[in-house]
């Protein structure tokens, strides 16, 4: 029995193979590569039910993922997140069927773990000696954490007004961390150079390898999972390079071939920062790419991604699956953020808060109804953002009586 059914690799826009079991970067068209699997032989090896007794973490969905010895597994037990409903907000919002993936309770506090422990565990499998990424901070601190964990050496560049704590964790971490007076693309930029110098440095910036991916699909196969083998109708993501979309979007696509889900597939929503919104402006024009936005800022650090490689793979999941794209303020984020803590006890990451602010848009719109059952992801705890929610609590005399 094989432990993973991987095949080849495909280059998402010429549908070129690849060697999957060498350490590959970018297609020959500049494009990311996907990860195929033999699926045939996965419907024919694995059930549903025989997942059901199998430990709650990604890796019970190994027959599709990349790692082909489990022996290079690198696990600090992520995956198999909560599915809350959230009752009292979602009356609020008008939607009953409103639940949170809650991507919060994964290691290193952000999703960006499923991407690196699967990232990480081929790399090592591979033959990788050391990782290297530019970062808007989770993706380094996550990657860093597994490569330590992995035994092998992490370098990152992270712009310097990249939330702290993130450098904190690669510093603790043992990466080689460097900060940059600029954007994520400032650091991709000197991340290219320092890989090319340096020998057994594979360079893992979002989509310039095709693991990451395939960690962050798994969000799709475990919603299925959670809710019977079923899909809602309606998902919500936060778009930064877009991995998590694209990827729920080929989980989807994989389980509906494989037969674990019927025809029937979520609509997806891209959800974006009015101050940095290209993959909505690019929706919005009808076009197949975005144009790099200058000038962007929120405090949704995740998704201040100007201009993301694998644009054109997240307009075509949100396209494809007849979802759409949508920008929120600064303002609905932590307007959001605040009161899901107080209807529902759960302190969420901006990013997170800005999928609910487009929840309740959309559902005022029309657009999402009334019995629709949706998902937001919350791909990050909200103890990594403190300074969203104000602490000046006044101190009380000694002998205060309240
Ligand atoms: C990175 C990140 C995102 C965006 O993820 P992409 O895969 O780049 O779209 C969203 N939220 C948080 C908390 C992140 O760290």
């Amino acid at each position: 029995m094989s432990f993973s059914h991987l095949s080849h690799l495909e280059c998402s826009r010429t549908g070129a193979r690849y060697d999957a079991d060498v350490v590959q970067g970018l297609s020959d068209a500049g494009a990311p590569m996907l990860a195929r699997y033999d699926l045939d032989a996965v419907r024919a090896a694995v059930t549903p039910a025989d997942l059901a007794s199998r430990p709650p973490d990604l890796w019970r969905y190994h027959e599709v993922l990349p790692v082909r010895d489990p022996a290079h597994v690198t696990t600090l037990g992520e995956g198999m997140t909560p599915l809350l409903p959230l009752p009292t907000y979602g009356a609020r919002v008008g939607v009953p069927g409103l639940r949170m993936k809650d991507e919060g309770l994964v290691p290193t506090g952000s999703f960006k773990a499923r991407g690196a422990a699967v990232g990480v565990s081929r790399a090592r499998e591979l033959g990788v000696r050391a990782v290297a990424m530019p970062t808007n901070g989770n993706a380094g601190a996550a990657w860093s954490m597994y490569a330590a964990r992995a035994g092998i050496g992490s370098l990152v560049v992270m712009p310097v007004d990249a939330p702290e704590i993130t450098r904190r964790e690669c510093v603790a971490a043992g990466a080689e961390v460097h900060l940059v007076d600029g954007l994520i693309n400032h650091a991709g930029a000197i991340v290219k150079q320092a890989v090319a110098d340096r020998e057994g440095y594979q360079e893992v910036a979002t989509l310039k390898e095709p693991y990451r991916i395939e960690g962050k699909k798994t969000m799709g196969y475990e919603i299925a999972e959670q809710l019977g083998w079923q899909v809602p109708d309606v998902i919500l993501y936060p778009a930064g390079g877009g991995v998590g979309l694209i990827g729920i979007h080929k989980a989807m696509l994989e389980m509906r071939e494989l037969g674990w889900i019927g025809d029937r597939l979520p609509r997806l929503v891209a959800v974006q920062s009015t101050g940095c919104p290209p993959i909505v402006d690019a929706f919005e024009a009808g076009l197949e790419e975005s144009t790099l936005v200058d000038g962007t800022h929120t405090l949704a650090f995740g998704i201040n991604v100007p201009k993301a490689l694998g644009d054109f793979l997240v307009l075509r999941a949100v396209r494809e699956s007849e979802g759409t794209a949508v920008a929120v303020s600064d303002e609905q984020i932590l307007a959001e953020l605040a009161r899901l803590a107080a209807d529902e006890g759960t302190w969420v990451c901006p990013e997170g808060a800005a999928c609910f602010a487009a929840a309740a848009r959309l559902r005022e719109e029309g657009w999402i109804a009334e019995t629709d059952d949706v998902v937001v992801l919350n791909t990050g705890s909200g103890l990594k953002y403190p300074e969203t929610v104000p602490a000046d609590v006044p101190v009380l005399p000694r002998d205060a009586r309240l």
